[in-house]
């Protein structure tokens, strides 16, 4: 475990720009049940109607939020969630749609109010990213809310820990572990890459239910052991199987990310009860219409395809 900058004991009272009141809505809102906020349903590429990767668990009484892609920031204020008290971030891999945002959701949620260490799960690399994120890349903006506008209080960072497989945090009712998943390893990288390339899907438990996240991912056993009897799996889904043409985007259907000719194959392998599909390119409702025909010549349990801000009870 790497700690990078963490000043637990501060207790001051500035609260930025958050609400308390809203804050305190969000939390009598969620008590006694878990619920999915799918944020960013987007991939890395521009799309106007979609964010890139984030997504907010309400388990066990916390929030928890998995990947942290562009317009994370934005997507948290509309869904009106806590800044201030989310203390938990689980990161799939290391691809800009997926932590392009980390920086900035970790100097926002402190000039928001944040007064504990934001903790963070994530493949080995991710102690390092962040170190360089908040000492060299933004050390200067760090610097000007600490000595300059010191009502923010001293700068309190993130507690890392580098993790690939098995359960990761057992606390208070809540269960999370991870396994490493395939995300591009077919392709003709060397070795060295290889070792540095860990991508993980993630498993949560409380309250008697299952969640599970693919994260970017092609089939593979590790997923569908990961998602095994999930109460809801949630699932990357870049394009329709008809997309899927020429050297390019056959290949990334192939290696890099589950398209719609196999998310069901892996919902129906893992026995999930529910799935709710995320990480498209950007789309049509037709193809959305094609990808729904595909996943149901495999699996018979319910599915949503989710967008920017929906919200799913478990
Ligand atoms: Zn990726």
């Amino acid at each position: 475990m790497a700690q990078i900058l963490a000043s637990p004991s501060q207790s001051l009272d500035v609260r930025g720009t958050c609400n308390p009141r809203i804050e305190a809505v969000a939390e009598m809102l969620y008590i006694g049940a878990m619920k999915l906020h799918t944020l960013g349903t987007g991939g890395p590429r521009p799309d106007p109607a979609r964010h890139s990767s984030c997504h907010v668990l309400h388990a066990a009484q916390r929030h928890v939020i998995l990947d942290c892609g562009r317009g994370a920031i934005s997507g948290l204020a509309r869904a009106q969630l806590p800044f201030a008290d989310i203390d938990l971030m689980l990161l799939s891999h290391h691809h800009v749609d997926h932590i392009g945002e980390f920086a900035n959701y970790l100097i926002t949620s402190w000039i928001a109010g944040r007064r504990k260490p934001l903790r963070v799960f994530g493949p080995p690399g991710t102690a390092g990213i962040i170190d360089v994120l908040t000492k060299q890349v933004y050390d200067r903006d760090i610097a000007f809310r600490t000595e300059g506008e010191t009502a923010f209080g001293p700068f309190i960072g993130a507690i890392v820990t580098e993790v690939e497989e098995g359960v990761v945090l057992e606390e208070n009712g809540l269960k999370i572990s991870c396994t490493r998943v395939e995300h591009g390893h077919g392709l003709p990288f060397g070795k060295t890459f290889l070792s540095r390339w860990i991508c993980l899907s993630w498993r949560i438990e409380a309250q008697g239910k299952v969640f599970s996240y693919s994260g970017d991912a092609v089939m593979c056993d590790a997923l569908v052991h990961v998602a095994r009897e999930a109460d809801l799996h949630l699932q990357c889904c870049y394009m329709a199987s008809s997309e899927l043409q020429g050297t390019h985007f056959s290949g990334v259907g192939k290696y890099t990310l589950t398209c719609s000719d196999t998310a069901g194959k892996i919902a129906a392998r893992a026995k999930v009860k529910r799935m709710v599909l995320t990480h498209f390119r950007q789309t049509t409702p037709a193809l959305i219409e094609e990808m729904r025909a595909d996943i149901g010549n495999d699996f018979s349990g319910p599915i949503a395809f989710s967008n920017d801000g929906d919200q799913f009870d478990i």
